[in-house]
């Protein structure tokens, strides 16, 4: 037998403590071969002024055990303070967030009896990159990043864990009616890589409707794979439907390090109460388990968990009217059924079979360089004088003799030439130029000279975006109207 696997831990803050304490004692009381080592994160350290959360001694340590068991963490609100939980997932490259969601029948209520899913997220991307901006006094923007490595990590991701765990559908949610080319490039490339599982079943879903099927029939999914703020949304609400989001466990993996937690927060309302469901944090701790091959000790723990449900023992959360126990007497129910089997649901084998541990999947495809052609520049203006009639004379008279304008929009509105004037406008205008010799002809240069005609003319430009055309393509979206 190898020696202990060191795993850092976090505690925590709220019931997290609690939760984390739970979740350790029948961790050790099952014979789990590990070794943990504490790290103080979270609130205490964002108060101590890092507003990052995390101090230096805790990244060692992680980045030395490259396990990570964390309870959940209070991110204050406003004042600069970062999310630690998306900065962990970033720092340490977890691009996939893994969150089963299933269903106790009878024993936990749901509408749901035979649900059995699993929330594959990407985790790095998207709107999560966290890259927001004010523009002008009446706009803000985000920027929603979805790259083509990090997708076909996380796609891959979702079809090596519906092979490794013998699943038989891996389907794939997004907007991509709407957002042809970020969620357009996730969807394709889920047709992509799927071509290469032709033993598993595939499909793809709008976001919209498949998010009300989710809700509706989620018997009907088995591995569902989604862009990051989708995903989010999506496993908060698998858990709940399942029974409780005190239930449900999510680990967050990488290449090299991995991070397990319970999928809810830290509600402060009932910490210190001892009565928060260490469940979550438990069946987060049971996939760190299966992921550093303990294999034996994730059954007997998760078999002795299915058992203490089974025999009517609750939490508040999950017992609605029925007689409810604490945290501590909870994880003692499970430590006193440690080698017994449920009588009634599936028991659990992570020792049979394959090794359980998905394989890593670092390797992104290697694509010959694109031919990139400058084709134009959109120029945005912030603008609370001049109407768009005014604005577009302007510059069309500007414009020469690099670029011809070719349209105005305000909120992705085409607004000139031809705009209605029952259209709505901010101070926030899109100018798109296009080089006048043709597509692909513009240059850097040409586009610093614009610029200082524009400035030179007393507009006020706050944000370009370059306009590419790729192997001669079109890699930019037109606006509604043009
Ligand atoms: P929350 O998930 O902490 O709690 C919402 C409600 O769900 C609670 O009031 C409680 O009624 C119930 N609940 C949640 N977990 C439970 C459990 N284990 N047992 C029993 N009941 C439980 O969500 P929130 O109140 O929106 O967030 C509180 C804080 O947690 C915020 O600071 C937020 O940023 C943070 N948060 C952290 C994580 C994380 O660390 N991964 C995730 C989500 C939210």
């Amino acid at each position: 037998m190898p020696g202990k696997v060191p795993i850092t831990v976090a505690k925590g803050d709220g019931i997290g403590p609690e939760i984390m304490d739970a979740t350790l004692h029948i961790l050790m009381e099952a014979g789990a071969e590990i070794e943990p080592e504490f790290i103080e994160i979270g609130e205490k350290v964002y108060l101590a002024g890092n507003t990052s959360g995390i101090g230096e001694e805790a990244w060692e340590s992680l980045r030395r055990t490259k396990v990570f068991l964390k309870g959940p963490i209070t991110t204050p609100q406003g004042g600069g303070y970062k999310s630690l939980n998306v900065t962990t997932r970033k720092v340490l490259g977890l691009y996939a967030n893994v969150r089963p969601c299933v269903s106790y029948h009878p024993f936990i209520p749901t509408k749901h009896p035979n649900m059995n899913v699993v929330i594959i997220r990407e985790n790095e991307e998207d709107t999560y990159a966290g890259i927001e901006y004010q523009q002008t006094p009446d706009m803000t923007s985000a920027l929603k990043l979805i790259s083509r490595p990090g997708t076909e990590k996380i796609i891959r991701y979702a079809f090596e864990y519906a092979r490794t765990y013998n699943r038989r559908k891996v389907t794939c949610m997004t907007k991509d009616n709407i957002m042809k080319m970020t969620d357009g490039l996730f969807h394709k490339i889920f047709d992509e890589i799927g071509a290469e599982y032709p033993d598993i079943e595939k499909e793809h879903w709008i976001i919209d409707i498949g998010m009300a099927k989710l809700a509706d029939t989620p018997e009907q999914f088995d591995v569902v794979v989604m862009p990051n703020l989708y995903g989010d949304i999506a496993s908060d609400l698998a858990a709940q439907i399942a029974g409780s989001v005190g239930l449900a466990g999510s680990a967050n993996i990488g290449d090299h390090c991995a991070m397990f937690e319970a999928i809810h927060g830290s509600a402060p309302r009932r910490a210190g109460q001892n009565v928060a469901n260490p469940s979550g944090l438990l069946h987060g701790a049971i996939m760190m388990l299966v992921h550093i091959g303990q294999y034996e000790v994730a059954t007997r723990i998760h078999n002795a968990w299915l058992r203490t449900i089974e025999d009517g023992i609750y939490t508040y959360d999950i017992a609605k009217d029925r007689p409810w126990v604490g945290t501590k007497e909870f994880a003692q129910a499970v430590v006193e059924r440690l080698g017994q089997l449920p009588q009634t649901l599936p028991p659990v084998d992570y020792t049979k079979g394959k090794d359980r541990k998905v394989a890593p999947v670092a390797r992104v495809s290697v694509r010959p360089e694109p031919k990139r052609e400058l084709d134009g520049v959109d120029v945005f203006l912030y603008n609370k004088t001049l109407s768009a009639e005014e604005l577009g004379k302007k510059l069309e008279a500007l414009a020469g003799p690099e670029f011809k304008l070719v349209m105005i929009s305000n909120r992705g509105v085409k607004v000139y030439p031809g705009g209605y004037p029952e259209t709505f406008t901010v101070d926030h205008w899109r100018c798109r130029f296009e080089g006048i010799k043709g597509p692909g002809t513009a240059s850097h240069q040409d586009i610093r000279a614009l610029l200082g005609r524009i400035e030179g003319a007393g507009l006020e430009w706050i944000k370009l975006e370059n306009l590419y055309l790729f192997d001669g393509q079109r890699a930019y979206s037109l606006d509604q109207g043009q």
